[in-house]
């Protein structure tokens, strides 16, 4: 029997969202603890972690490119960081 293999996902080599998403998830940094939760719940792996101040931990940023505006994140944040807007 042959092993499973898991496939590190490369999100630029993705298609782009384009203009259809019709919400946007929204960070707000002063709330983002830095848990990353939101980075393994997308299911497009579009949330990196990224330096935001100095000696403030890596805060959660979407890259709007992939998005598709599920809003996944915003309902696993714990600190309820995301918010949805209209695109
Ligand atoms: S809205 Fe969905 S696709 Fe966009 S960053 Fe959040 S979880 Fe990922
Ligand atoms: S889940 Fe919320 S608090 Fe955690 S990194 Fe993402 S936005 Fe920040």
């Amino acid at each position: 029997m042959e092993h499973g293999a898991t496939i590190k996902h490369n999100i630029k080599n993705a298609p782009k969202t384009g203009s259809w998403r019709y919400m946007k998830p929204e960070v707000d940094k002063k709330k983002c603890i830095g848990c990353a939760t939101c980075v393994s719940f997308c299911p497009e792996a579009s949330i990196e972690m990224k330096k935001y101040k100095e000696k403030q931990k890596d805060k959660a940023d979407i890259d709007y490119n992939f998005c598709k505006g599920c809003g996944v994140c915003a309902q696993v944040c714990p600190s309820r960081a995301i918010s949805m807007k209209k695109n």
